[in-house]
């Protein structure tokens, strides 16, 4: 059986009492980063426990190689360094080849930084597109144009990096529109957790202002 695992965002308390039973009863935990995991398992006092790193990049023999002990009945985990496993991470390419062989799959739920800032945002979200990182070239123009007719929330994440020029190319698009709600959810779950409640209009002011330091989670109010 494969089980997916979600794991904290920052607050080790956020480990589900299902996540600790899977990571002490499976045979192996394929992750991103073994370092990470092996950290993890360390500060949940899981006994060593094999770790298979499979990441972005991993070749298809690796996949197999995994899906070779799963038909012979092993029970792994599969987790990201964060958050929901295939969630903006690694992990698509093993389940779904897993489920092309028809293995068991089981998902072990937990937290995901894009449903925690949705949840704190105060905005509507009986209905939200989820876009993960945006592009960075190709069609990020497009995308970003195509925000401003969007009735649903829209959620999706930012990097350190490119936060304030984010900010900065969304107060442009909304020019027009400076009453669209926004909200930056930063460091959710951990110390210096922020959430900024603003309107577009406010972003160029914001953007100067911002900690830069940290993971991001921006959500944008629908059009009325
Ligand atoms: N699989 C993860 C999940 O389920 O949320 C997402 C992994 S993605 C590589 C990492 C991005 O998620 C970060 O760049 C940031 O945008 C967002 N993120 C992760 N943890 C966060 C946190 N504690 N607060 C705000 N954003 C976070």
């Amino acid at each position: 059986m494969l089980s997916i695992v979600a794991t904290p965002i920052g607050n080790l308390g956020d480990i589900t009492l299902r996540a600790i039973e899977t990571f002490k009863h499976c045979s192996a935990v394929v992750c991103e980063d073994t370092r990470v995991t092996g950290n993890l398992l360390k500060q949940l006092e899981i006994p060593k426990k094999e770790l298979i790193s499979l990441h972005g990049y991993s070749d298809p023999q690796k996949i197999e190689r995994i899906l070779e002990r799963l038909r012979r009945g092993e029970h792994l985990a599969l987790v990201s360094d964060a958050g929901t496993p295939g969630i903006s991470d690694p992990g698509y390419a093993l389940v779904a080849k897993a489920r092309e062989s028809k293995l068991v799959i089981e998902a072990i739920p937990g937290p995901s930084a894009f449903l925690a800032a949705l949840s704190v945002s105060g905005l509507p979200i009986q209905h939200f597109t989820y876009l993960g990182f945006l592009p960075l070239k190709k069609g990020r123009k497009t995308m970003l144009e195509s925000f401003k007719t969007r009735e649903e929330t829209i959620v999706f994440y930012e990097s350190v990096h490119r936060i304030t020029r984010t900010l900065e190319e969304l107060a442009t698009v909304f020019h027009d529109q400076p009453n669209r709600p926004i909200v930056i959810a930063r460091e959710l779950t951990k110390l210096h957790e922020e959430v900024i409640v603003t309107t577009v209009g406010e972003l160029s002011m914001i953007a100067k202002k911002l900690t830069l330091r940290g993971e991001f989670v921006i959500v944008i109010g629908g059009a009325q």
